[in-house]
């Protein structure tokens, strides 16, 4: 499973894989939760957990689908994170094929360290990436305040952020942004063409302004 296929022109199946993954069943989809996933994938070697507690904090910065799986998620959350906040990353470390193999969907994700982490947090905000040609960011989650102040400082920087209407509602009280002590969180989704060409530092700081302004009060 974790040979290196990635660019060889005789074995084309993961490049296919990846290029209709909306439409192909996955190995990942078929994870019911983070037991699945640790079945079928081996820490160290496909994946990495790393946690920052920062027992001064009660913010948690996510990126469930970190490393490979959703590229730039974890460099944003490392940012918004920086020395203040609690710092979560399930990173994908395949040679390739990392999002069909460790995308545990978020409503799934129940990996118990980010658990543990979450159980002392009132304010959580998940990173994600998801398609996209346009850059957009686009804001989920039943924290509606933190929602507004979120999308607010990143609209502010000039970019298309939707609160509603979109595919992403992160509504479920089960997904992994949702699973803090108050049963509320943030999951915001960049789409790919904001992750590569878009000012990720800029944003980076926009959301952790809010959850420093946050802190404060
Ligand atoms: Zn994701």
């Amino acid at each position: 499973m974790s040979a290196c296929i990635f660019g060889h022109a005789n074995m084309p199946f993961e490049p296919i894989l990846s290029r209709h993954r909306d439409v192909m069943i996955s190995p990942a989809d078929n994870y019911k939760g983070f037991t699945d996933l640790a079945t079928a994938q081996v820490e160290g070697t496909d994946y990495r957990v790393h946690v920052r507690a920062n027992v001064g904090s009660t913010v948690a910065v996510i990126a469930p689908h970190g490393g490979s799986i959703e590229q730039y998620t974890s460099d944003v959350a490392r940012d918004v994170a920086g020395a203040d906040f609690n710092l979560y990353m399930f990173e994908g470390i395949r040679h390739a094929g990392n999002y069909a193999a460790l995308h545990l969907t978020s409503h799934r994700f129940d990996e118990p360290r980010c658990l543990e982490l979450l159980s002392s947090c009132d304010h959580v905000v998940a990173l994600h990436g998801c398609a996209g040609d346009v850059q957009q960011a686009l804001v989920g989650g039943l924290d509606e305040p933190l929602k507004a102040a979120v999308a607010k400082a990143i609209a502010d920087l000039g970019i298309d952020t939707r609160l509603r209407g979109h595919q992403f509602p992160a509504t479920d009280p089960k997904n992994i942004c949702n699973r803090g002590r108050r049963g509320v969180g943030v999951q915001i989704e960049m789409t790919m063409a904001l992750r590569l060409h878009g000012p990720r530092e800029a944003i980076s700081a926009a959301i952790r302004s809010v959850l420093l302004a946050l802190a404060t009060v």
